[in-house]
């Protein structure tokens, strides 16, 4: 195929030779950017853990448990002797209850040993009150990814969907003491049940509004919601005391609470539980097990086969003892230098961002000094943190036991130590990534932005690159998160992270404009494998024009800046090959827009996308003035 003209299709006229000679490994769904640097991680790490197992000579106690959490689930003979066992020794329990007495005698264990329940129950930051915690209740999750699978006119897609996770629950179902008949009617009972919940919880759509999971509620009122649920007393044994409120991400859910959960279908949630909670388990069971339960999201992904078992462990591994992993990362891979550098230009785009705000042409002054205020406050958390969080302290086990009982040990340490939280201050020097992650996050609640070292490497950055490409790189990319503190979600929340409202009322006005203008430019826009939503997409492409707004601002004032390398670079850190299945199960529940489109879409905003390619009407990547939107 001919490469496009890069005023006609920037991404494949940077990325045409490497996307047809890419090759998908068979256990992903995708290659190129994140997912080629993710692989080179994983790569270095399983060397280490192995040379680390194989020498004795471990770093530290937590990377000590890590290693030998990494050699059970390595133990593919173990693993496969015991076979499904250890999960039904787990899950039985569940079939076991004899009615909603025993189910409310048993709830607090039901809840720390994570099994799975008709509601979720956590401790999590106060978003009102960012150094506290409250109480947090969401319904449970759905069988599909979302639930618009669920809705009027998807019904092909839902019922092949289904057909598929059902094939797989019989699979492991199989493998039970449970007559052909009993294994048949709990697949039936446990879509019935699923079939209700997707009547009552949120859309990927309705997740991606963060303050519309702030719906705090007396502690009575959903008590009486969640009858026959003995909820108060459950809040007793978890907390010693019962808070007063409680914050319900998904007041819909709750108010259906009733229908779904009751003396009637409490066959059918046992069922459905039982069946999910053994679909949960097969990570860590035999081989054949480890499978067919993953077989079902690799067939939404488009997923060849799974990750051999070296890889698997260190996946389940670099999951739980993330920080001590990623703290190791770090110190090996990461130099100072590039520490130094990589932090100077995150404090020059705070600047830039600052003198942007000061000039824009949309807020009052009084709007624009809180804007401000908000940028000196961010917390910039690079790297990898000094040390790993108190948990990891507690992350201990004793040796002989299988990678099934060293994970149930391991959650259940976490869950107990997150209830316990709930009357002490929220640690706002967690970092929202481990050091090995390749990617980046912005935290409203902490107002912090958190660089792994793992993404400070080529294309994002690199010591090597010019400042022009690194500017569109992870120069953007530091631009974007910094933008996250004022997208639709970000800017309702303050310098503390608290959900409070700073703005005045016709600069929020307006604000509100230029959102539905950006959901409008990606709303509907038609790809070989779907449509995208533009309200789901909404906060990153605010994130994403921003960054780009705030780094072709240091462009302009930059000596020798090449904007040719600049758009380049940024065409090609979003380069990715996929499989479709996984590109259309992205357009449902993925906040971000395709990586074409975000490579394509934005620069069109620019006036520079135009004077350094001479793009004019005539060209495919041209758009109106008037059409072009800009927020920060
Ligand atoms: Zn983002």
């Amino acid at each position: 195929m001919d490469k496009p003209r890069i005023q006609d299709d920037l991404y494949y006229h940077v990325n045409q030779e490497w996307l047809e000679q890419a090759v998908i490994p068979e256990d992903k769904p995708t290659t190129g950017g994140f997912a080629d640097l993710a692989v080179e991680v994983e790569k270095n790490l399983i060397g280490d853990l192995n040379e680390m197992v194989a020498s004795g000579n471990i770093p530290n106690d937590h990377l000590r448990y890590a290693c030998r959490f990494y050699e059970a689930v390595k133990d593919v003979k173990a693993r496969n002797k015991a076979g499904i066992r250890p999960a039904l020794k787990k899950h039985n329990k569940i079939l076991k209850l004899a009615n909603m007495n025993a189910f409310n005698r048993n709830l607090k264990e039901l809840v720390l040993s994570n099994y799975v329940l008709p509601f979720s129950i956590d401790v999590d930051c106060d978003m009102k009150d960012t150094n506290k915690h409250c109480v947090m209740l969401t319904g449970p999750s759905t069988i599909l990814p979302d639930t618009t699978y669920y809705q009027q006119g998807k019904e092909q897609t839902h019922d092949m969907m289904i057909g598929l996770w059902s094939q797989m629950a019989a699979g492991i179902l199989a493998k039970t003491r449970l007559s052909a008949e009993e294994q048949a009617s709990f697949i039936q009972d446990a879509i019935k049940f699923d079939a209700i919940v997707a009547k009552l919880v949120k859309s990927s759509e309705e997740w991606a509004d963060y303050p519309a999971m702030y719906n705090p509620m007396t502690t009575r009122r959903v008590a009486s919601l969640l009858k026959p649920i003995k909820f108060r007393r459950l809040l007793q044994q978890l907390f010693g005391q019962a808070p007063e409120r409680i914050i319900v991400a998904d007041p819909r859910f709750l108010k259906g609470f009733s229908v779904l959960f009751n003396e009637e279908n409490f066959e059918l949630y046992k069922h459905w539980a039982f069946v999910k909670g053994l679909i949960s388990s097969c990570s860590l069971l035999s081989e054949q097990l480890r499978d067919l339960g993953g077989s079902f999201s690799r067939a939404l992904s488009g997923i060849a086969a799974m990750p051999n078992p070296e890889k698997h462990a260190y996946q389940t591994v670099s999951r739980i003892y993330s920080e001590p992993l990623g703290i190791f990362y770090g110190r090996k891979y990461f130099g100072e230098e590039a520490k130094a550098d990589v932090v100077a230009m995150v404090k020059d785009i705070i600047a830039t961002y600052k003198v942007r705000v000061q000039n824009n042409d949309f807020l009052s002054p009084e709007t624009k000094e809180k804007a401000i205020l908000k940028l000196s406050t961010i917390d910039i958390k690079m790297g990898y943190p000094d040390k790993p969080r108190p948990i990891y302290d507690k992350f201990v086990f004793e040796e002989g036991l299988s990678a099934y009982e060293i994970m149930q040990k391991l959650l259940r340490i976490d869950a107990e130590d997150r209830f316990s939280k709930l009357y002490e201050p929220f640690d706002r020097t967690q970092w929202g990534m481990p050091g090995h992650m390749v990617n980046a996050c912005y935290n409203p609640f902490n107002n912090d932005i958190c660089f792994p070292a793992a993404i400070l490497q080529a294309p994002f950055y690199s010591i090597k690159q010019t400042k022009s490409q690194n500017l569109g790189g992870i120069g953007a990319v530091i631009g974007h998160e910094i933008s996250h503190a004022f997208d639709n979600n970000g800017a309702q929340f303050d310098e503390m992270g608290n959900l409070k409202n700073w703005w005045t009322k016709e600069d929020f006005k307006k604000f509100g404009q230029k959102t539905k203008a950006m959901i409008k430019e990606f709303d509907g826009y038609e790809l070989p494998w779907g449509k995208v939503n533009g309200t789901l997409v909404v906060s990153e492409n605010i994130a994403d024009n921003g960054g780009m707004a705030v780094t072709l601002e240091i462009m302009r004032n930059l000596k020798g800046a090449n904007f040719e390398e600049y758009f380049t670079n940024w065409a090609k850190v979003w380069c990715m090959k996929a499989k479709p299945e996984y590109l259309s199960l992205l357009l449902s529940v993925d906040v971000h827009a395709p990586a074409y489109l975000r490579a394509n879409m934005q620069p069109r905003n620019f006036d520079e996308w135009y004077s350094t390619f001479g793009v004019t009407k005539k060209d495919k990547m041209y758009l109106a003035p008037n059409r072009r939107v800009g927020i920060w």
